[in-house]
């Protein structure tokens, strides 16, 4: 198991946890573009939205309720944040597990 994600969630590679259930991880960016930088990852390997599934479609709705309340959490919940699904190399997507950027407050270097 080479996924640095898959490695995250399984306790393999430490890392901070701020969220789990059955379905999703949760745990900041290890470079973040912004004050708030969590990602919401799927417990599941799933290579990319390319590679979901019609009965994925709650998964998918169940990350951005997460990042609701991580947003929440993280007092962004009346500024705004953005929610982020790079999918593919011209997208820029590294990892090649499904997540969402939770990315909110101050800047920390610009990104499109
Ligand atoms: P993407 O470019 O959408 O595939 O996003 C991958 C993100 O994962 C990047 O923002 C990386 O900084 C982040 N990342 C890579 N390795 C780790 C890690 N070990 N822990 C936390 N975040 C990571
Ligand atoms: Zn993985």
């Amino acid at each position: 198991m080479s996924c640095i994600f898959c490695k995250i969630i399984s306790g393999e590679s430490s890392s901070k946890i701020l969220f789990r259930d059955d379905l999703v991880t949760a745990f900041r960016d290890i470079h973040p573009i912004a004050s708030t930088h969590i990602l919401i990852v799927t417990n599941r390997h799933i290579d990319s939205v390319n590679e979901l599934e019609p009965e994925d479609e709650s998964l998918v709705g169940h990350m951005v309720m997460v990042a609701k309340e991580l947003a929440k959490q993280e007092g962004l919940a009346e500024r705004g944040y953005r929610l982020i699904i790079n999918t593919g190399a011209h997208a820029g997507q590294t990892v090649f597990h499904l997540h969402l950027h939770l990315i909110g407050g101050r800047l920390a270097r610009f990104v499109a």
